[in-house]
């Protein structure tokens, strides 16, 4: 928003993940917003942030795409930048783990830029925070100058999409973001402490691997499906009110877009944006008419105030995660994953069984429906 009249968001047409095709759009979108060099100083410590929410082949659009992640070290050690690293702390297991075998470790070494766990975790006090007034966050996140999110167009069972504003939330480390989920238990306040967190981290970029992005049961169960887009901005909400827009959502729905906009983090509002592509700018009807997808499968279900809300809180309509019997291999990721004091889903019935729920405990994190490596568990 500073260094424009309004918030740009860049759209990067890319048909497939051919990694000049991606180097080469990603070049000119970083012209487009004006430089690196405006951004970020060469003597900075970069902080690369991919979407590694836990491992999972790359065909399967539940990670970022190792050739973005190649793309933008290219361009980075081109422009001279010398001191990056790449982190993340997953759902299960660890950042280097995650990557092996995705090929992201392989454009990590080949570009010199060393996978740091998250392994150190520093307690961050932050009165200013809207909803979160603590974090527990990696020292690696916190040491980094200029953080570059390169987050992954995906749906999401609580907050309806995931994109630049959530991908932040792999900085708080471990376990600690599990007990993030009992502590902000819904989707409004979720968000507003997701919002805190970008505030408090404030990543200098937002790069969205849209390419291939997922539908339906996301953010690790749902289905590929191409969009062809990348899109890159410094205002974070203005870019996921773009992907919203692309997928028919209407950016009002998702809350980390109001309250982003509402505690100044940037805006999600169509006039308020410009659209650049690498052949000029376009207007938003003709982006979503050009690289929109109204077919896209996301929760586009408007939940009204009043009545409902009151429904809502008697727990009688709200969305909960249901396993699918045929598909449950019981590993007990689902339990271990579950933040409740006490565990919401058990093997009650003993480990022969698929889990039970007890809904009544559940706080509709869908933790669990994130963390199935079998995509077993559904959001209804
Ligand atoms: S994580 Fe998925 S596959 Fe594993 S026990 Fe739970 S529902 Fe079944
Ligand atoms: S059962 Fe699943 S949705 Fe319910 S609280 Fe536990 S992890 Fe969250």
């Amino acid at each position: 928003m500073e260094r424009f009249n309004k918030s740009r968001v860049i759209l990067m047409p890319c048909r497939d993940y051919d990694e000049e095709e991606i180097y080469r759009q990603l070049q000119v979108g970083i012209r487009l917003l004006g430089g690196l060099e405006g951004l970020i100083e060469k003597r900075e410590k970069i902080l690369l942030k991919p979407n590694l929410v836990r491992k999972a082949e790359v065909d399967r659009a539940v990670i970022t795409h190792p050739a973005v992640m190649g793309a933008l070290a290219r361009i980075l050690r081109e422009e001279g930048y010398e001191n990056i690293i790449c982190g993340d702390s997953c759902g299960i297991g660890t950042a280097s783990r995650t990557m092996a075998g995705t090929g992201m470790e392989r454009q990590m070494e080949k570009y010199g830029i060393p996978v740091t766990d998250f392994s150190h975790p520093v307690k961050v006090d932050y009165p200013q925070g809207h909803q979160a007034k603590q974090f527990v966050i990696a020292q690696d996140a916190l040491d980094a100058d200029a953080i570059i999110n390169v987050c992954k167009m995906k749906t999401h069972a609580l907050e309806r999409v995931t994109g630049a504003v959530k991908n932040m939330y792999g900085c708080v480390c471990g376990l600690q973001k599990a007990k993030g989920h009992t502590l902000y238990p819904n989707a409004e306040s979720f968000a507003r402490m997701l919002i805190d967190l970008n505030q408090l981290l404030k990543p200098r970029l937002y790069l969205m691997d849209g390419i291939v992005a997922m539908e339906g049961n996301g953010p690790t169960s749902g289905d590929p499906v191409k969009m062809g887009v990348m899109l890159l901005s410094a205002d974070p909400i203005a870019l996921d009110a773009v992907f919203c827009r692309l997928v028919d959502l209407d950016p009002q729905m998702v809350p980390t877009n109001v309250h982003g906009m509402q505690y100044g983090l940037g805006t999600w509002k169509t006039e308020e944006i410009e659209v650049f592509t690498p052949d000029g700018e376009v207007s938003m009807e003709e982006a979503v008419s050009r690289w929109g997808n109204p077919g896209y499968r996301v929760d586009r279900e408007k939940y009204g105030k009043n009545i409902w809300n009151a429904l809502k809180a008697l727990k009688i309509f709200q969305k909960k995660p249901y396993i699918v019997e045929e598909k449950c291999r019981r590993c007990g990721i689902c339990v271990e994953s579950c933040p409740v004091e006490g565990k919401a889903v058990t093997f009650k019935n003993g480990r022969e069984n698929i889990p039970v729920y007890n809904y009544r405990k559940c706080i509709r994190c869908f933790c669990c429906q994130e963390m199935c490596p079998h995509k077993a568990i559904e959001v209804k």
